[in-house]
């Protein structure tokens, strides 16, 4: 105990006192990638349980501040509606605040971000140093489909699906007894236009992650425990 406050402080000093860099040994800092509906929220929620980091969702996040109206929740609806990015220093402002949380410093998931070059270069220059990136492969025929199924708790952000993961009760939360409704830009149209801008924009990033040889591909399946299985293995690779 002692030798490890020691040693984190040695560290730290090394570090230019960037709080990200001091407990760098320790960390499995993650980032999960890949298409709108490919299953990054549901394998984050169990990298979480399992290994005990947070998993922290950009989308939730931000529809959070929606339903909260705060500044950034207000500037960022009408991207969102649309099925757009929202600008990049809106969601820089707020991963950084939230992964300079206490929660935060023995590692994350990052479920959502970054989703342009810019927010990946942005972590650099914060100092994170990522150890993996899981892309989780869906082909663009089944995220249609999976989506209109999908459903999600407006208090807590629970996602579920009418087929692949139903509430216990039908419209309740499992979680937190709220109501379970579709989202907004899960609507067909939007969810096409969701696709365009995660190939344009976000898809990059697995150029940029596999030259630094920190990309794996884990290929979605049917069912979601498999999935599972096949991340928990990737994590481990
Ligand atoms: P998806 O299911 O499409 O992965 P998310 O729940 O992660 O959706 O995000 C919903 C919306 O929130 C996005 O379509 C986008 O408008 C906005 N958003 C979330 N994360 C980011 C980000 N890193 N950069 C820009 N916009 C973001
Ligand atoms: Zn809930």
């Amino acid at each position: 105990m002692i030798a490890d406050v020691v040693l984190m402080h040695n560290v730290g000093r090394a570090s230019n006192g960037c709080f990200h860099n001091i407990e760098r040994r320790y960390h499995m800092n993650i980032i999960l990638l890949g298409a709108p509906g490919a299953g990054k929220g549901t394998q984050a929620e169990v990298i979480c349980k399992t290994k005990g980091i947070p998993a922290i969702s950009t989308g939730n996040m931000l529809r959070e501040a929606v339903a909260n109206g705060t500044e950034a929740g207000l500037s960022a609806k009408s991207y969102m509606d649309r099925g757009d990015l929202v600008p990049n220093e809106t969601i820089i402002a707020i991963l950084k605040e939230r992964i300079l949380q206490d929660d935060c410093k023995n590692g994350f998931i990052l479920d959502g971000f970054p989703r342009t070059v810019p927010q990946a270069e942005a972590l650099e220059t914060m100092g994170v140093n990522i150890d993996k990136v899981i892309e989780i492969y869906v082909p663009d025929e089944k995220i249609v489909a999976r989506l209109s199924g999908r459903r999600v708790c407006e208090k807590c952000g629970n996602s579920y699906h009418v087929d692949y993961k139903p509430t216990k009760v039908e419209g309740v939360c499992d979680a937190c007894g709220g109501k379970v409704v579709i989202r907004k830009d899960d609507e067909p149209a939007t969810v096409l236009d969701r696709l365009k801008v995660y190939h344009e924009k976000t898809a990059p990033l697995k150029d940029y992650y596999a030259a630094k040889g920190k990309l794996v591909t884990v290929e979605g399946q049917e069912e979601v425990a498999d999935t599972t299985k096949l991340t928990l293995e990737a994590l481990e690779a």
